[in-house]
């Protein structure tokens, strides 16, 4: 690559070995819902290797939001929402972390040591940050612009999964619901998700939202005045395709539903 195709940066980790980090489906979607998806995938740069784990621990949830994709990408459809995601591991560099913030790029996951995490120069660190976390949230900055310029109702949901155990703690919800600053939207994703009767609902459950520990949200959904939500399934019921579809049919019916709720408030 050269300079001139304003991706020298990108290239130092990136090369034409790999695909871009960032990844969007139904660009053109007319929903209000834009749904990001930060632990979309599980790639890693071909420099970087294997960062010095086995495979094994690639299909595990320290890598990515085991499911979540199948999910995100049915809800776009089902929805007809803007999607946009990011393609490369967690344990390259985590897009829903302050840069700066330990687990940014983790040197230990849950049990697991990782051991190209170990003892980064400040410039390695810095290409990692230009590669994939940069180019996701600038994506995510410009199409929310977008979306502002032409004065179109933007509610930003975040989605993600979570791991049914950790470090050996069972964790009994079903689906969580995260948020820190908007008193818009969780409470009525709270009471939809209560109506359903069969489900174990978390309120702030697996994880709250926080500014130390959390990024799209807080810069996206806050930050912009944003009505917006984090979404946690538990991997467990979205593992395969059948569960997958479930969760995007159920979820694109709650949105619906809440999106009624949200234009009769005048909300959107
Ligand atoms: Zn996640």
């Amino acid at each position: 690559m050269t300079s001139s195709d304003g991706l020298s940066e990108t290239s130092l980790l990136l090369t034409s070995a790999d695909v871009a980090p960032v990844h969007e489906t139904n660009a053109a979607g007319a929903s209000p819902f834009l749904f990001t998806c930060d632990h979309y995938g599980r790639l890693l740069p071909k420099k970087l290797g294997d960062l010095g784990l086995p495979e094994s621990e690639f299909v595990r949830h320290i890598a990515w939001d085991i499911g979540i994709a199948g999910v995100a990408e049915r809800m776009a459809v089902l929805c007809d929402a803007h999607l946009v995601a990011q393609r490369y591991s967690r344990l390259v560099i985590d897009c829903n972390r302050p840069p700066g913030a330990a687990s940014s790029i983790p040197r230990l996951s849950e049990a697991t040591t990782i051991p190209g995490n170990e003892a980064l120069a400040a410039e390695e660190i810095a290409v990692r940050r230009h590669a994939i976390f940069d180019p996701y949230h600038q994506r995510i900055d410009a199409i929310i612009d977008a979306r502002l310029h032409a004065k179109r109702p933007t509610v930003l949901v975040s989605l993600h999964s979570f791991t049914p155990v950790y470090a050996g703690v069972a964790r009994p919800w079903h689906i969580g619901t995260l948020y820190h600053r908007d008193t818009r939207l969780p409470p009525l994703l709270l009471r939809a998700l209560r109506a359903e009767g069969d489900l174990v609902v978390g309120d702030n459950e697996p994880y709250a939202v926080s500014d130390l520990t959390d990024y799209t949200i807080p810069v996206h959904g806050e930050a912009r005045g944003l009505i917006n939500t984090g979404i946690e399934i538990r991997q467990d019921l979205i593992a395969d395709q059948f569960g997958q579809q479930q969760w995007a049919e159920r979820l694109a019916r709650i949105l619906s539903e809440i999106e009624a709720q949200l234009r009769a408030e005048r909300l959107i």
